[in-house]
């Protein structure tokens, strides 16, 4: 009897469902899809840019802040990409756990290696919209590696009892990008030259050897003057690149036209987990984004 009772125990435990144990907020979507690979079950997850939504310019809306108010971790990009919504969101969530210096506000690009970092004497009224350094390292699996790290590390220390699951599941990803890597690394990339629209792909042409040689913008966040096209037309016809590097988001209908007049095809990425067929997860955007590069 004693014995048909503990098996009754023992099935209601293992049939309970595992409630979330931490309360995720994160900024983007590749930021979201990493949480879910390092988390699974045990987080509660709400991203709250969309990824058909520029995140340079983001408005903080009402139900943001509300999240934001219930979330035990606050999870963001950083180097100044959400400077105009984020300091916004966190200081009006009411929300002491998540505030700067508190273990529920991770700053992702603690762990990345920056490129590109603008001179001392330069800020965003300049134009450039990156003064901190290129934000846009979610290409980059050497860094994404890094950030999955210390999101477990992250996620430990606010669900200790959840180390070895975190760990595992942070070992288990490892082990998906170095076979990844293998497979991404012999596709033909290595270099070639594109132009590209914006300064969003610097962290792929460096993990994957291939180089940008002209940008539209002309400078990150500044729409192309017409001299400033005028003269990318003309070094275009030179050094004839092997594609005009863009997204659906932003640059679509300029990369195009400087398509019609030079010959040069348009390359379509998406800008982010879920933006666009196949990219559901961080490995999925990746896979996309290198094979339309070949
Ligand atoms: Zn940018």
């Amino acid at each position: 009897m004693k014995k048909i009772f503990l098996t009754f125990l023992l099935s209601l435990v293992l049939t309970t469902p595992v409630f979330a144990e931490v309360n995720v907020v994160a900024t983007l979507p590749w930021i979201g899809s990493l949480a879910k690979e390092i988390g699974k079950d045990k987080v509660s997850l709400t991203v709250l840019v969309k990824p058909n939504q520029d995140p340079h310019y983001v408005d903080a809306k009402p139900s943001m802040i509300r999240a934001a108010n219930r979330a035990d971790v606050i999870m963001y990009n950083g180097l100044d990409l959400e400077i105009s919504y984020i300091p916004i969101i966190i200081r009006s969530s009411r929300n002491s756990k998540i505030q700067q210096g508190q273990k529920g506000n991770l700053d992702c690009s603690q762990y990345v290696n920056p490129i590109d970092r603008a001179r001392a004497d330069m800020d965003r009224s300049m134009g450039d919209v990156h003064p901190m350094g290129n934000p846009h390292y979610h290409f980059s699996p050497g860094n994404i590696l890094r950030v999955a790290e210390g999101m477990a590390a992250a996620l430990t220390e606010l669900d200790p009892a959840g180390e070895g699951f975190y760990r595992a599941n942070f070992e288990a990803f490892a082990g998906k990008l170095r076979e990844k890597q293998k497979q991404w690394s012999s596709l033909p990339i290595s270099g070639k030259r594109f132009i590209a629209y914006h300064k969003l792909f610097e962290y792929l042409a460096a993990d994957f050897g291939f180089r940008i040689i002209g940008y539209v913008e002309s400078k990150p966040g500044i729409p192309p003057s017409a001299s400033h096209i005028e003269r990318l037309i003309e070094d275009m016809k030179k050094s004839r690149p092997d594609g005009i590097l863009t997204t659906s988001l932003y640059g679509k209908k300029e990369a195009e036209s400087l398509s019609t007049k030079t010959g040069v095809r348009v390359i379509l990425l998406p800008n982010d987990v879920g933006a666009g067929k196949g990219t559901e997860d961080w490995f999925s955007f990746m896979d996309v984004t290198l094979k339309s590069l070949q």
